[in-house]
């Protein structure tokens, strides 16, 4: 995206003054996306490393000494579940919809926008409802897919979009033969405070925008920080996430830029 901006989009004024461009990723605050959101967690951080990686994020390094660690592991996994069961009953008191706090928390919260691919989503629920059906007595990782997000007024594919995760959720939530090992919950209304509430008891991070069009992204990191594994392309801050957790920690899949770019010249 850096590149996008001097060299396409105000190409002519970076050719007279380039000197005038720059490029600052943005990014989130550790005490409201880590400290204030999931005290429990930034707790068994601060047990290990102290208090000061609050205000220096890049002390995180110094957990790289309890990878192997089975008392931190399983403190992390412990805090992980209890956030899960709270935010259970956080969607049954405010939203009445009820959810397994046992299967996988499969998370995609952002804006509503094709080039976010909630429709690719969307379609890999199709997919996950179409093995269970193929192979009913096959065992499946119990799944939970929330999707989350609010449509422009004006944007009308993106309200069909949000018609489509609703009305493929009525189909799989009701069906016998699929159970409870996958559920579609569509999550209204979300905001900050919602944010706040769902991302500390995610396991997966949906970061699956067509490579070359998020500029950045924060929901990538806020979830990242909290302790989900990342699902997505190699796109806007994604890149740098991969790089700095290892690539081997990290799912990546899709096209990148270059493959991206080579597709729309052929049209
Ligand atoms: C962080 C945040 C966003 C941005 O999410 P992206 O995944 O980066 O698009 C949007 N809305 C809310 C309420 C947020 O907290």
């Amino acid at each position: 995206h850096p590149s996008v901006v001097p060299h396409y989009i105000f190409k002519d004024f970076y050719d007279l003054e380039p000197a005038k461009f720059q490029n600052k990723t943005n990014g989130i605050t550790p005490r409201r996306w880590l400290l204030l959101c999931n005290p429990g967690l930034a707790d068994v951080i601060a047990e290990r490393i102290g208090e000061d990686y609050l205000k220096d994020l890049s002390q995180l390094k110094k957990l790289l000494d309890y990878v192997d660690n089975e008392a931190f592991i399983r403190d992390v996994a412990k805090i992980k579940q209890e956030n899960k069961l709270k935010f259970a009953a956080y969607l049954e008191k405010h939203y009445q919809v009820q959810i397994n706090p046992d299967s996988m928390f499969d998370v995609q919260v952002k804006r509503i926008h094709e080039y976010k691919r909630q429709l690719l989503n969307c379609l890999h629920i199709i997919t996950l409802y179409n093995r269970i059906r193929m192979e009913p007595n096959k065992s499946f990782v119990p799944r939970t897919v929330m999707i989350g997000g609010k449509a422009a007024p004006g944007y009308h594919m993106a309200k069909m979009i949000i018609k489509l995760i609703t009305s493929v959720g009525e189909v799989v939530n009701n069906d016998p033969i699929v159970g409870d090992r996958l559920k579609v919950i569509y999550l209204e209304n979300y905001k900050v405070s919602l944010a706040e509430a769902v991302i500390p008891a995610s396991d997966l991070s949906q970061q699956i925008s067509t490579a070359g069009t998020e500029a950045s992204g924060t929901g990538n990191m806020k979830f990242m920080l909290n302790g989900a594994l990342t699902i997505g392309t190699m796109d806007g801050a994604n890149v740098e996430m991969a790089e700095e957790a290892g690539e081997e920690n990290f799912f990546i899949f899709g096209m990148r830029v270059e493959d991206v770019e080579a597709m729309d010249k052929k049209g």
